[in-house]
């Protein structure tokens, strides 16, 4: 489904759609997050619909869990190599 587009709150017309990748501290865990919006172009201010808000939320959570279990994963490795274990 296409998104209708927005307009901007300070009256400078449509806004652009932008996809660009947000770092954020989500529970504590740095993530990368690529994220869809809308920019107006004149002054700057983002927005965006509930679709992409919704995909945002969405995204935030795959990628927290996956930095989670890459930390998990390290954390074995270290672990293994501490005790002096070939990786399986
Ligand atoms: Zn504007």
């Amino acid at each position: 489904m296409k998104e209708a587009g927005m307009d901007c709150p300070g009256g400078h017309g449509k806004m652009v759609l932008r996809r660009a990748k947000k770092r954020m501290t989500f529970r504590g865990v740095k993530i990368i997050v690529p994220v869809e919006q809308y920019i107006c172009a004149a002054c700057g201010v983002e927005a965006g619909t509930v679709n992409q808000a919704a995909r945002i939320q969405k995204t935030i959570a795959d990628a927290y869990r996956k930095a989670v279990n890459l930390l998990a994963g390290e954390e074995i490795i270290e672990k293994r190599k501490r005790l002096n274990l070939k990786p399986a």
